[in-house]
């Protein structure tokens, strides 16, 4: 890497994106960030955005209404809840691309609420609604515990990584190309398995709070573990199992059903459906 004496003003801005700390997340776990959980917000928006802009020049956005519908009035109910709960949600981005890719089954929500949805996992999986909401919460989730800044944290300390701060550090330009790439890298890599726990309990919570049947989380599970039979789905690779995920859910069944008895729905958050 070049050292450079001289005082850059927008090298000086990168660097101060970049900060060596401990975040805690949600249940109380230290967290060993790289990169701010601000910074991975902003890094996630131009990732999200040349991604998004890539699947609609090739068509591939779901513009169908009963799809649109279904998965904003789900969606939008555990954006409540989120917002509710975690109060810092509140400012988010929230918004929801429905990608027309029946093959691939895969689902995720970038630091800031930017969430992706490839029709593939609901129609391999045949997802109720109470599944579907139940996918989409453990997605928020990783957003909400910071796990995106811990996934780019990690990005940054490959190879890949020590190159996108190279180059970030050159020009402004570069900069966003460098950072949006780490939050690319990261979208790839796996969560930990602690990581994973998290989102399971946490998202459990958002989509049970926002009206969903906790039970379909373990439905889901199961149905994901049976695909993985013939051919392992996108998402496993990077939500590798917990130990006895599916137990663990179970146990927190009868707790979660005490959070929402009734099963009241939450009211809906509007939010943007890419298209
Ligand atoms: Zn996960």
């Amino acid at each position: 890497m070049i050292i450079r004496t001289a005082f850059r003003p927008l090298a000086f801005i990168t660097l101060t994106l970049l900060v060596v700390g401990c975040a805690s997340s949600p249940t109380g776990r230290s967290q060993f960030l790289l990169i701010s959980p601000e910074a991975a917000i902003l890094e996630s928006e131009a990732a999200y955005l040349s991604t998004v802009g890539a699947l609609d020049q090739e068509g591939k956005l779901v513009t169908d209404p009963k799809t649109m519908g279904r998965v904003s009035r789900i969606t939008g109910r555990l954006v409540t809840v989120a917002e509710q709960n975690f109060p810092g949600s509140r400012d988010w981005q929230w918004s929801v691309a429905i990608i027309d890719d029946p093959e691939t089954v895969n689902a995720w929500c970038m630091a800031g609420g930017r969430m992706a949805l490839y029709t593939g996992l609901i129609s391999q999986l045949e997802l109720t609604d109470d599944e579907l909401a139940q996918i989409m919460g453990h997605e928020i989730s990783h957003a909400l515990a910071n796990h995106t800044a811990e996934r780019m944290s990690r990005a940054m300390a490959t190879t890949i990584g020590v190159v996108a701060v190279g180059v970030a550090a050159d020009n402004s330009g570069a900069a966003m190309a460098g950072a949006a790439l780490l939050a690319n890298v990261a979208l790839e890599l796996p969560n930990s398995r602690i990581a994973e726990t998290e989102a399971d309990t946490i998202g459990m919570e958002l989509a049970t709070r926002a009206g969903y049947d906790p039970e379909a989380a373990v439905t889901l599970w199961q149905k994901m573990g049976s695909l993985n039979d013939q051919r392992p789905p996108e998402f496993l690779s990077t939500h590798p199992e917990p130990e006895n995920r599916q137990a663990a859910l179970q146990r927190q069944i009868p707790s979660m059903l005490a959070l929402n008895p009734t099963r009241t729905k939450a009211p809906i958050t509007e939010i943007e459906i890419v298209r």
